[in-house]
């Protein structure tokens, strides 16, 4: 249905506004990554400043030799994973009409969930003029991972 090339604003036809139980409960385990203005927008929602969103809200994390960044996680006893801030168990995601580009393209309960996560990776993720992002690519491949078709 999609394939790398696809624009974003075709892919954000497939990612409906909804927001129920079985997508949220990755939110207590982890966070999704913000691209291209999503941090704008998400200081506006919290009326906060940009640096101040980046420093209250936010942390760093490296995936495919790319630094992204995303909601902080409440780890608890040292764990690697924790539950995002932004998630209240009977709320869901505070955020939710600002929330980070991953998080609104999981569509959990889509036969083409799969897909818009591996188009994020693609488009946002994985960068082909960094070489260590593609050998890092290159690894994840022969260890089974998926990928999208060019157009
Ligand atoms: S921002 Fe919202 S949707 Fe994204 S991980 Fe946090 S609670 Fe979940
Ligand atoms: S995509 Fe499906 S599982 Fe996810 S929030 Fe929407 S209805 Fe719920």
């Amino acid at each position: 249905m999609i394939n790398k090339n696809t624009p974003l604003k075709e892919v954000l036809k497939l990612a409906h506004p909804c927001k129920c139980d079985a997508c949220s409960n990755g939110c207590n385990y982890g966070s999704g990554f913000l691209a291209g203005d999503d941090a704008k927008k998400l200081a506006k929602f919290l009326g906060v400043s940009e640096e101040k969103l980046r420093e209250k809200y936010l942390e760093e994390a490296e995936q495919f030799n790319k630094k992204l960044l995303r909601p902080k996680l409440e780890r608890k006893h040292g764990k690697p994973y924790g539950k995002c801030m932004f998630y209240d168990k009977k709320e869901g995601c505070r955020v939710h009409e600002a929330k980070p580009m991953q998080c609104k393209l999981a569509m959990g309960c889509k036969n083409y969930g799969e897909e818009l996560m591996l188009w994020f990776m693609h488009n946002h993720i994985v960068d082909e003029n960094d070489e260590k992002s593609m050998k890092e690519f290159g690894v994840y491949l022969k260890s089974g991972g998926k990928a999208l078709k060019d157009a």
